[in-house]
């Protein structure tokens, strides 16, 4: 260094707090069946009673932003979900997200509807969590999440334990017009508390344009099974 030079700064490296990264098939969403990367972040904010991902709330190893982008590339996938845990909840996810979508993956965002998206890239496809009451956290859900929907990419789910979840749901879906606002809405049962021919009842004689979702990788894997 030269006399008089100021020492150069120093180089920090974007870094995220990551519980998994695999690849596997997609399980949700309109687009299940399809091979798909996961990168699962560690923790959330939220606390669902019926939370399948407790394992995300505390632990996960931390990665820098190159080494995600290149385990991601190593799977040959064009589609990658980034998940949780809250995968918004880290702020760093903002600037992954933008990177993959630049590098031309396919990117879903499945988020629990508690972090703004107004940030998001928007390249990148949301499925959005809406929390239901007998999740406990309905009164965390950020409305305005909602109002940013986009109908050729966006996707929206209510994950439903009761009748009383599913007239929410309903309430929801007619408030905030999202049958005009998104590509599909999902009503996923929350895994074992729901009679599935109950809510498949419901959901025919709805009269909207809406769509039961099964987590496929359960009945695949079984609901125990993580990073497959
Ligand atoms: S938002 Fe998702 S990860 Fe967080 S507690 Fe609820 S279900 Fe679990």
């Amino acid at each position: 260094m030269c006399a008089g030079q100021p020492p150069a700064a120093p180089i920090t490296k974007v870094m995220l707090r990551v519980t998994e990264l695999f690849r596997s098939i997609q399980g949700e969403s309109t687009h299940a069946g399809r091979p798909c990367t996961f990168v699962r972040l560690t923790g959330c904010p939220m606390r669902c009673v019926w939370c399948d991902s407790e394992y995300t709330f505390s632990g996960g190893e931390h990665f820098s932003l190159e080494e995600i982008i290149a385990k991601v590339r190593d799977f040959n996938c064009n589609l990658v979900e980034i998940t949780g845990g809250e995968p918004l909840a880290q702020k760093e996810a903002f600037e992954l997200i933008q990177r993959l979508c630049d590098e031309e993956f396919e990117v879903l965002i499945e988020t629990g509807g508690y972090v703004s998206t107004a940030n998001l890239d928007q390249r990148a496809k949301v499925i959005l969590d809406v929390k239901c009451p007998a999740s406990g956290e309905a009164e965390r859900n950020d409305w305005s999440n909602l109002e940013r929907l986009r109908r050729d990419r966006d996707e929206v789910k209510f994950v439903v334990v009761d009748r009383g979840d599913w007239e929410f749901a309903k309430e929801i879906i007619a408030r905030f017009q999202l049958q005009e606002r998104t590509r599909a809405i999902l009503i996923s049962p929350a895994w074992g508390q729901v009679d599935l021919q109950e809510l498949a009842d419901w959901i025919a004689g709805s009269g909207l344009n809406i769509r039961l979702q099964l987590q496929l990788h359960k009945y695949i894997w079984g609901p125990e099974v993580h990073g497959v």
